[in-house]
């Protein structure tokens, strides 16, 4: 159980080591947020740089 995480940043992909696990938010301070095309033209070109598999 984590409950310092950042309340400015939610998430839901709670097979990231970094995930808060009790509740959907990330524990990090700052994430970087990227794109895999070279022109974002909806969301699922978007992804989470800060990933980490646990
Ligand atoms: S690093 Fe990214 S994917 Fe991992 S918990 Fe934080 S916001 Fe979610």
């Amino acid at each position: 159980m984590n409950t310092n995480h950042n309340n400015s940043i939610g998430c839901i992909v709670n097979e990231c080591k970094f995930h808060a696990k009790d509740t959907n938010y990330c524990t990090l301070d700052k994430i970087r947020v990227t794109k895999h095309e070279s022109m974002a033209k909806d969301v699922q070109c978007t992804d989470c740089g800060s990933f980490m598999k646990e």
